[in-house]
C-alpha cells in the first residue's frame, strides 16, 4: 500500500491540533474555575468554552474520519474485538474498522 505523505500528514496534524485545543480549553476552564476575579474568570470561561466548542465539530469533521475511505470512526459497531473506541480523541485507532487502513504502521498516527 502506498501511503500519500501530504494526506497522512494532515491527518496527524488534525489530531495533534484538536487535541492540543480541547487540552487547552479543559486548562483554561481550570485555571478560571480558580480565579478569585469574577471578570477575569467569565472571560476564561468564555475563551475556555470557545475552545471546546470550535474543537468538537473539527475532530469529528477532520479528525474522526479514515484519511482514506472518509468514513467516522464513531459507526464502528460496538464489538470488543475491534482496535477502535467510538470516540478516539486521545486513543490511538490503529486500523479502520471499515477499510482496514493500518494507521499505525501507514504512518497516520
Ligand atoms: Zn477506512
Amino acid at each position: 500500500m502506498i501511503r500519500d505523505p501530504k494526506h497522512s500528514d494532515s491527518f496527524r496534524r488534525w489530531r495533534l491540533g484538536a487535541r492540543a485545543c480541547f487540552v487547552a480549553g479543559v486548562g483554561i476552564l481550570l485555571v478560571a474555575w480558580g480565579d478569585a476575579d469574577p471578570r477575569t474568570r467569565f472571560g476564561l470561561i468564555a475563551v475556555g468554552a470557545v475552545l471546546i466548542v470550535v474543537v468538537i465539530p473539527l475532530y469529528f469533521h477532520r479528525c474522526n474520519r479514515c484519511p482514506r475511505c472518509r468514513r467516522s470512526f464513531s459507526e464502528t459497531p460496538a464489538d470488543p474485538d475491534e482496535q477502535v473506541s467510538r470516540l478516539p480523541l486521545f486513543n490511538s485507532v490503529e486500523r479502520c474498522p471499515f477499510c482496514g487502513l493500518d494507521l499505525d504502521s501507514a504512518g497516520y498516527l
